[in-house]
């Protein structure tokens, strides 16, 4: 038996874990009590880890599809030689654009997958389609208007020293999104001077836990929303010296509110007059306030809006830069850019068919399957996957599929035999994430912030290789190179090695070049190397890392404010008028639907990404139960533990029932992570496991600008089985 220090894969927490491996299996994981950033912090999710690591989907050789659909072993240099082949043809016929890149990083592959990098440039296009863009988009667009870069990402790190937090349709209790949640969670809930609100429809453990629960009503957040902000100028409730020094616009932004009639909002959001109160009261009395929100604003009704209504919540109420409240955050791996338009306003990377415009430098895979499947000359013939499943994870499955039969080529680059990897022409089996050298993105840090290289626990299975070096073998067959670190200044570094963390270098030099202050005050200095960025990268290489240490005053500087003349930007026309367009909204439809609406993607004790194929991974919940409140159910006809149709206006899947009163009247929810085709020893054939949520979504069921899917928000009938 051996030890190994790594990580969990399975949220953007990242906690350091301490693995017991014998053989290729691992039998036992703790948490590292010695990792910089966790401390020892992990969930029960990370406990079955050996599930991603070993099962009978592992991809063991390079494939290729045949035509009758079967799926042949091909050696390393064909797969390479006639993939290469492939791409020159459409890209020198077709151009760049025909080329389009899903994924890359997420939870799957954060470090190697930079290097598709490189066969985006030597393809000449620009079109990264990625699961964030599902989720945040609005968010990012909303972060260039107010800050001026849609990469100035703001941080929940500030709840551990918060008076008052407030969590707006999340449930971190089971997603995480920020360091030691349960602590931090549990620390307000006891705390007598602390207080904690939750505003989500249903009763979650981390609304059990909070002095107020606000059980509003799906899809009416941004009524809420702009309720609270009209109370809270209406009893003073807002920081005007921060407005006035920090901000731009909010005049004319009041000016908005002060049309809301907060009783009707608050009515229309089925929440009482009262609780708006008392959270507006709280607000206003207390000086440390950190938000944080997550999936449950972002794909509800009125996406964008809702994150532009949060921001101004935060920014209105001084609820910023500060210890306690919501500040920015340094980024080693920039996970996502800028999208600025020409001068004339349009954009040079528009999408051929759809005309979408690209936002942090990604576009929404909502709009993947009408980029394929057109008659249009520019449309997109050529996917490359890496480490996603779209075919599971992307809204309305059933037109993605028909789509890619379109495509004239299709690559997948991942661990397991996924269902994208299926309708593929070619699968490229990736070492798993602990069978490579491997790292987050997803550093939320402030004021300090923690980066994990962490090296390789096993031998890559089979012929899988890492990311880099499959990357390396298509460009090569392309004709081109992929740049590697130098031999002779790290001749302790494998080959394959140098190759993968060429990219992180590069981008370790550029932080500690543009941050030097924080890096100097994290602890590293010079020294012998070269540049700073050489110091760091050298620290990188030895494990966890504290990478940088910011002032709560940069949170006030042009490294995030990139507005000209440093402040925040309140005012977006488009944005207040669809805040003026609630009023008719609310006017026009104050009937409730008659079906039920489904929350779709509830993260549940023993839901995760789809990186575990496995569903005996799960120690409850096995079947992914449709929860609903016991009268609804009854309502139905639906009985406790049964089985029963659940219908959209975009398909139906079959789901077993479980009465949960935590649900408020009139909604019901599925878990994320379910519905994936899987043989367990024993079974005679495959089978899908739970819950396929996205045979119930549609594509066009979204926000009308970023194009995020409203999943928290579909109608569905339910029918006993
Ligand atoms: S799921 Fe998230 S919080 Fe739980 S152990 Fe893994 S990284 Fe940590």
């Amino acid at each position: 038996m051996n030890t190994f220090k790594s990580a969990c894969i399975l949220c953007d927490s990242n906690c350091g874990i301490e693995l017991e491996i014998e053989g290729r299996e691992i039998t036992k994981i703790k948490p590292d009590k010695s990792h910089l950033a966790s401390q020892g912090y992990f969930c029960q999710k990370a406990g079955r880890l050996n599930y991603y690591q070993n099962h009978n989907q592992r991809l063991t050789h390079p494939l290729k599809r045949m035509p009758d659909g079967s799926f042949e072993k091909i050696d390393w240099d064909t797969a390479a030689k006639e993939i290469a082949a492939k791409l020159i043809k459409i890209r020198d016929e077709q151009g760049g654009h025909s080329f389009a890149y899903f994924g890359g990083g997420g939870q799957g592959n954060h470090l190697q997958g930079m290097n598709g990098g490189s066969l985006r440039k030597t393809m000449g296009s620009r079109y990264v389609y990625s699961s964030l863009a599902q989720e945040k988009t609005g968010d990012f667009w909303i972060a260039g208007k107010i800050f001026g870069r849609q990469d100035s990402h703001i941080t929940a790190d500030g709840l551990e020293h918060a008076d008052l937090a407030i969590f707006w349709g999340c449930n971190p209790w089971m997603a995480h999104g920020f360091p030691h949640a349960r602590n931090v969670l549990n620390d307000l809930s006891k705390s007598d001077k602390r207080k904690m609100v939750v505003i989500d429809p249903k009763r979650t453990k981390s609304a059990e836990m909070a002095d107020l629960h606000i059980a509003v009503r799906p899809g009416r957040d941004a009524f809420l929303l702009s309720a609270l902000l009209a109370l809270l100028i209406k009893i003073d409730g807002i920081d005007t010296n921060f407005i006035r020094k920090w901000t731009t616009g909010w005049d004319n932004v009041a000016e908005r509110f002060l049309k809301i009639n907060i009783e009707s909002y608050c009515d229309y959001a089925d929440v009482p007059l009262s609780e708006l109160h008392i959270l507006a009261e709280w607000i206003k009395a207390t000086d440390k306030i950190t938000f944080r929100h997550d999936l449950g604003l972002e794909q509800s009704l009125h996406s964008t809006l809702n994150c532009y209504l949060e921001k101004l919540l935060i920014i209105a109420t001084g609820s910023f830069g500060r210890e306690g409240t919501n500040t920015f955050h340094s980024t080693m791996v920039p996970v996502i850019g800028q999208s600025s338009p020409e001068a004339d306003g349009s954009y040079k990377f528009e999408t051929k068919v759809t005309k979408m415009i690209p936002i942090a430098g990604i576009y929404p895979p909502n709009i993947l399957a009408k980029e394929i499947d057109s008659d249009h000359p520019e449309r997109v013939r050529a996917l490359w996957v890496n480490s996603s499943n779209p075919v599971t994870s992307v809204a309305d499955t059933k037109a993605l599929k028909e789509a890619i039969g379109n495509l004239e080529l299709l690559v997948t680059v991942d661990v397991a035999m996924t269902e994208t990897a299926r309708l593929s022409h070619y699968v490229l089996p990736a070492a798993s994430q602990f069978e490579k050298w491997e790292a987050s993105s997803f550093n939320f840090g402030f004021p300090s912030n923690y980066f994990h290289l962490r090296k390789p626990v096993f031998e890559p299975t089979g012929e899988a290789l890492s990311e880099s070096e499959i990357y390396e073998r298509i460009l090569l067959a392309m004709g081109e190179t992929i740049p590697i670190l130098s031999e002779e200044k790290y001749p302790m570094l494998e080959r394959k090695v140098r190759l993968a963390l060429y990219p992180l270098y590069m981008l370790t030099r550029r932080f500690a070049s543009a941050n030097k202050e924080a890096v100097i005050a994290a602890g590293h200095e010079k020294g012998n190397h070269e540049s700073l960025g050489d110091a760091l990268f050298a620290k990188i290489l030895e494990g966890p890392v504290k990478f940088s240490e910011h002032k709560y005053e940069d949170n006030f500087s042009s490294k995030w404010l990139k507005h000209e003349d440093g402040k925040f930007h309140l005012e977006i026309e488009l944005l207040l008028n669809q805040l003026d367009h609630l009023q008719i909204e609310l006017a026009d439809n104050n009937e409730l639907p008659d079906s039920m609406i489904l929350m779709a993607g509830e993260r549940r004790a023993y839901t995760a990404n789809v990186i575990y194929r496995n569903p005996d991974w799960r120690r409850s919940d096995s079947l992914g139960a449709l929860q609903i409140h016991s009268e609804d159910a009854r309502t139905h006809g639906l009985e406790n533990g049964g089985r029963a149709i659940c219908k959209s206006a975009y398909g139906q899947i079959e789901v077993s029932v479980e009465y949960d009163d935590t649900c408020r009247r009139g909604m019901c929810s599925l878990p994320n992570g379910y519905g994936l085709l899987y043989q367990k020893e024993g079974d005679d054939t495959e089978k899908i496991y739970g819950p396929y949520l996205n045979q119930l979504t549609g594509a066009d069921h979204c926000d009308e600008f970023a194009k995020t899917p409203f999943h928290k928000n579909i109608e569905v009938k339910l029918e006993p089985l």
